[in-house]
């Protein structure tokens, strides 16, 4: 009867569930102390100057080289690090080996500039910017050498602390851009309250910006509003996603400062990317 197939169809579910849920405690309980163990690393994407194709730096982007399972990419365990407040041991771990990594790449003497994705739950400690002051003194690293990638969502609880604590990176000399621009519910609202130094244009965005699309002509225009509003806000914009040579044209066209994309180079392995310096 009706009742027993719905009850037999809460049974079939409910071990499906909790295989998923095993799943993740699993990943979790890998994850305490994989920093300390050594099995998180960095993958470094070049970015590079529009028009000239200068490289200008690098996006750091973890990997846990976990011993049973091989290299999970991050949107498999950040969300997870991110619930179970194990993000601040990642992040901390990410912050310093990209420091380390800069560090030893020379980016003073370069003007090379390492850019860091952070968690809502990193930029909210209370002693966060104080914690990236004391990192660039440790490695010896200028202000300009790094720079802060937050998310909208992060930002968006508490504006008058994130409007304080961006100021005070700023004036410590390091950039904080806005990632996933334009993905978000509110990017507009943020960018009047807000004082970010650079925009990331999220990739979805550029999907469009080929001449084959039925939708270029929207996408160009898009893309020239968003090039106004950055420039009018004193902003700079960092295309993400370049995949193809017509996209990076396109926007040397639009006056686009910087991109990054598979089109340049996918995210590398340290000796990789060191070998583009
Ligand atoms: P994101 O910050 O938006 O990073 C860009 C992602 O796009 C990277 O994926 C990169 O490999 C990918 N990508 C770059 N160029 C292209 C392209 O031309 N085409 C396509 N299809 N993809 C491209 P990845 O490395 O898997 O990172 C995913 C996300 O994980 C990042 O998105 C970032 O939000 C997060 N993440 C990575 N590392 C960290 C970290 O150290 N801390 C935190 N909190 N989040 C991180
Ligand atoms: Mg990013
Ligand atoms: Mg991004
Ligand atoms: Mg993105």
């Amino acid at each position: 009867n009706v009742k027993s197939q719905g009850r037999n169809g809460a049974v079939r579910f409910m071990p499906h569930m909790s295989a998923e849920e095993q799943r993740r405690r699993n990943l979790e309980f890998d994850l305490r102390g994989a920093a300390a163990r050594g099995e998180l690393c960095l993958y470094y994407q070049p970015q590079y100057s529009l028009p000239q194709r200068q490289l200008i730096g690098f996006e750091a982007l973890v990997r846990w080289q976990h011993p049973k399972l091989g290299l999970i990419p991050p949107m498999q365990f950040i969300p997870l690090a991110e619930e179970s407040r194990l993000i601040l041991e990642v992040g901390n771990w990410v912050l310093h080996e990209a420091c380390r990594q800069a560090a030893e790449w020379h980016f003073p003497e370069r003007r090379l500039c390492m850019s860091v994705n952070i968690s809502a739950l990193q930029f909210e400690q209370p002693d966060f910017v104080a914690q990236i002051q004391s990192l660039l003194g440790q490695y010896g690293l200028n202000g300009e050498n790094l720079a802060l990638e937050l998310t909208e969502s992060m930002v968006q609880r508490d504006q008058a602390h994130a409007a304080d604590s961006i100021q005070r990176l700023q004036d410590l000399g390091v950039r904080v851009a806005l990632d996933d621009f334009g993905t978000g519910y509110s990017s507009l609202s943020l960018l009047q309250n807000l004082p970010f130094h650079l925009l990331k244009v999220d990739r979805s965005f550029l999907n469009d910006l080929l001449y084959s699309s039925s939708h270029f002509n929207r996408a160009f225009t898009l893309l020239e509003v968003v090039m106004k509003l950055a420039h009018n806000l004193n902003m700079r914009v960092v295309a993400e996603g370049i995949e193809q040579e017509e996209q990076y044209e396109l926007l040397c066209r639009l006056n686009c400062h910087s991109a990054q994309g598979y089109w340049f180079a996918r995210p590398l392995p340290a000796e990789a990317a060191a070998g583009l310096l």
